[in-house]
């Protein structure tokens, strides 16, 4: 893989998909392999809560049931990272847009900055193996690498394959239930979304059933393309 030089353009890559698609998994292979920024609404949302700022205490309950936080909170705070200095080399959005509104504030943010959505990434998969793939899903607590019981457990049982660190966490929502309410949201809000792209020529679509490997192949692929 090259190291990004002066003929390579910083994208705007978008990861769409339902909870449990990979889109985090995929955006941090991203990151590394690519050097974009990963910019996810839900980790930000999730950071919020944990300090206690005031758009985290108003999206706290909305998360706890697995409903979508009002679009003012996630697009300021989608605005705010737009404009960190380490977005500058291009950025994957990994659960943003996930409404219509946000859709098209994006594409006002973007042109704002003489940037556009250079790829939409559908990551397709088959809604019901969706809550037992979300169910046993784990996190590192120091780095964030992904983790799940059965399809991708550590190399060595209590430690992080990615960093060596011993502390893993579980979100809060992701239980039987709220995946359930997620899946809906995002049925009914996020999945239009997916025309809006393809309108715009900018869609591209994954089969995300497929290895975590393949996948990410794919996503290389794409994002090779996307910023030559
Ligand atoms: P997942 O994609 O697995 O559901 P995320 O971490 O992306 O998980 O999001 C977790 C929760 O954060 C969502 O269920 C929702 O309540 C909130 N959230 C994240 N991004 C957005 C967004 N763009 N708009 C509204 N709510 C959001
Ligand atoms: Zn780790």
């Amino acid at each position: 893989m090259s190291a990004p030089d002066a003929i390579t353009r910083a994208p705007v890559l978008i990861l769409l998909g339902p909870p449990g698609a990979g889109k985090g998994t995929q955006a941090r292979m991203l990151e590394s392999r690519f050097h974009l920024k990963q910019l996810a609404t839900g980790d930000m949302l999730r950071a919020a809560v944990a300090a206690g700022t005031e758009a985290g205490r108003a999206a706290q309950s909305v998360m706890e049931a697995g409903g979508l936080v009002s679009d003012d909170i996630v697009v300021a705070i989608l605005r705010d990272a737009l404009d960190a200095p380490d977005a500058a080399a291009g950025v994957v959005l990994d659960g943003f847009p996930r409404t219509e509104a946000q859709a098209a504030a994006l594409d006002a943010l973007l042109a704002e900055r003489g940037r556009q959505v250079d790829a939409a990434i559908a990551l397709e998969v088959d809604d019901a193996e969706m809550v037992g793939r979300i169910s046993g899903r784990f996190t590192c607590a120091a780095c964030g690498e992904g983790y799940h019981d059965t399809n991708k457990p550590p190399a060595r049982e209590g430690v992080c394959d990615n960093c060596g660190a011993t502390e893993f966490s579980r979100r809060a929502d992701d239980n039987a239930e709220t995946v359930r309410a997620r899946l809906e949201a995002y049925h009914e809000q996020t999945a239009p979304l997916i025309a809006h792209y393809a309108r715009l020529g900018t869609l591209e679509r994954v089969d995300a059933m497929a290895s975590i490997d393949a996948v990410a192949t794919a996503l290389a692929r794409i994002t090779e393309r996307a910023r030559s």
